[in-house]
């Protein structure tokens, strides 16, 4: 993995080895065509696979809006203050997730997209080569996700999905919920399991 920055200085929620997975699936897939994520938050998970599409001339589409998922509003678990935007009197990734954009020199490959994934998605028609599912993590919200981006990956595309658990106890159940339905769906094939991280083919 070469990356043009290093992933520690950024705030966000990917072990190394996910990285690494991630970035050799993406530099093979974006070979073929463009990258969607859906959850960047601070951009770690974006470097990742920004710097391997842009090895291909290719594209990361960067879904977020960048108002954080459920744990990370103020009080919950996951809230980092540093990201609170006190004038504003909401969270905002936004402002971090430009900066680290900017340091991993990836402006001429990541192409951000601020709003709702299913948003981003209601006049979508471009083939993509993979997708990465790690936004919100309510069953409502990773339904959508998987609704909306799923029916876009090309044959021989790839499908990740952050977050996987089999116990309620390590950890919420609905990326787990579309992992079973992509499974079941007879769309996708071969997975692979990488820590949390799950990445499955298309038939
Ligand atoms: N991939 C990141 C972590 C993502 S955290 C990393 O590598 O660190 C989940 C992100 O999903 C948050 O930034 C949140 O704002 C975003 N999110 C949650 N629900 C969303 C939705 N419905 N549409 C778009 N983004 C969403
Ligand atoms: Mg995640």
């Amino acid at each position: 993995m070469d990356l043009p920055l290093d992933i520690t200085t950024i705030k966000g929620f990917l072990a190394d080895d996910e990285a690494q997975a991630l970035y050799s699936a993406a530099q093979a897939a974006s070979a073929t065509g463009p990258v969607l994520e859906i959850g960047s938050y601070c951009g770690k998970s974006t470097v990742v696979l920004g710097a391997a599409c842009q090895l291909n001339n290719s594209v990361l589409y960067a879904v977020d809006h960048h108002r954080g998922s459920e744990e990370h509003q103020k009080g919950e678990f996951f809230h980092d203050p540093d990201l609170y935007d006190a004038a504003e009197e909401q969270f905002d990734s936004f402002r971090e997730f430009r900066k680290n954009i900017a340091r991993a020199g990836l402006h001429d490959t990541v192409v951000p997209l601020v709003t709702g994934s299913d948003v981003a998605s209601r006049c979508w028609n471009t083939p993509l080569a993979m997708v990465f599912i790690d936004g919100g993590h309510s069953l409502e919200a990773a339904l959508t996700d998987y609704r909306c981006w799923a029916s876009h990956i090309v044959r021989g595309g790839v499908l990740a999905i952050h977050d996987i658990f089999e116990k309620p106890e390590e950890g919420g159940q609905a990326p787990l919920a579309i992992y079973q339905l992509a499974l079941a769906s007879g769309l996708f094939e071969a997975p692979e399991r990488v820590n949390s991280l799950v990445l499955l083919r298309r038939c």
